[in-house]
């Protein structure tokens, strides 16, 4: 376990990483790590996260009481003890406004496609915590309903909260948050986006024991997310469409555009009446279409 000193050089580390990737404007964000079961080492409020020093941090109890420090924490602590009282397993939290993550935070876009592998395996789903305003108590209620479930969320019109069992662990899975969000923005603006399978997202969760990752939580068996004890996730919501026997990808095999194809002209050939059943996949490239020609 690393000492107060450890902590106290750890956050000063990634509060420069934190501005310097440009992750924060002027005083934005906040890090938090647990000292021991009574004490957590937090960020000062009013101070940019690019330019502290050691003595800076403040040490409160998990009330966020102050204990010791010569400025104050942030408003935004009640956020970080929310995450504590959630997670006995979540050792240090970090809340930033990542540029492209907060855009998908504004658009209410969450970043939950099974699209990267790496993501899949490690982080699952980035789902968005509803709007609430910064410091009230409004904020840690709407995260918590996704605490459980998850170490990463978006935080509505906001920006983004990442946890973990250390505090480099839940800086990098901010970095990754926000490096989904610019991939996931180019795929879209390319205009295509193939999505892994469902088949393929269970194989990638199944090797997370492997690498010694622990998730939260499983993949939700649809695209709701189950409310367990106390209104919140307990599961992860993970758009991947099933794939039929044998694939791996989804859209674009070669096959795709001729069945594609069939099923326009069944459909065509009907007319007005009858019955068509269509497999998921082919009622999904029908709707995907449709959206495409929307545009
Ligand atoms: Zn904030």
């Amino acid at each position: 376990m690393r000492t107060e000193e450890q902590l106290r050089a750890d956050i000063v580390e990634l509060g420069r990483r934190l501005w310097e990737r440009g992750y924060v404007a002027s005083n934005d964000g906040n890090i938090s790590a647990r000292i021991d079961e009574r004490r957590l080492i937090t960020t000062p409020k009013s101070v940019s996260k690019g330019f502290m020093t050691p003595e800076m941090m403040v040490i409160t109890d998990y009330d966020g009481k102050k204990l010791s420090g010569d400025r104050d924490p942030s408003s935004e602590l009640k956020m970080h003890l929310q995450v504590y009282r959630d997670r006995p397993d979540a050792r240090a939290v970090v809340h930033a406004h990542p540029p492209t993550a907060t855009a998908f935070a504004v658009a209410g876009i969450p970043l939950d496609r099974a699209v990267l592998a790496e993501v899949v395996t490690t982080l699952g789903s980035i789902p968005i915590a509803e709007y609430a305003t910064p410091s009230t108590d409004e904020l840690p209620a709407a995260c918590s309903k996704y605490l459980k479930a998850h170490d990463g969320l978006l935080l509505a019109n906001h920006g983004a909260l990442a946890i973990g069992p250390d505090l480099y662990t839940a800086y990098h899975r901010m970095e990754t948050i926000e490096h989904f969000a610019k991939i996931s923005l180019a795929t879209r603006m390319l205009g295509r986006e193939n999505l892994l399978s469902r088949e393929e997202v269970q194989r990638l969760q199944g090797l997370r024991g492997m690498y010694g990752i622990a998730a939260p939580a499983p993949v939700c068996t649809d695209d709701n997310v189950t409310l367990g004890a106390g209104g919140q996730a307990d599961c992860q919501v993970v758009q991947a469409p099933w794939a039929p026997t044998g694939t791996r990808l989804v859209a674009n095999d070669p096959g795709l555009e001729t069945r594609h194809e069939r099923t326009l002209a069944s459909l065509a050939s009907l007319g007005g009446d009858g019955e068509i059943r269509l497999t998921y996949r082919e009622l999904t490239a029908l709707i995907e279409d449709a959206v495409r020609n929307l545009k």
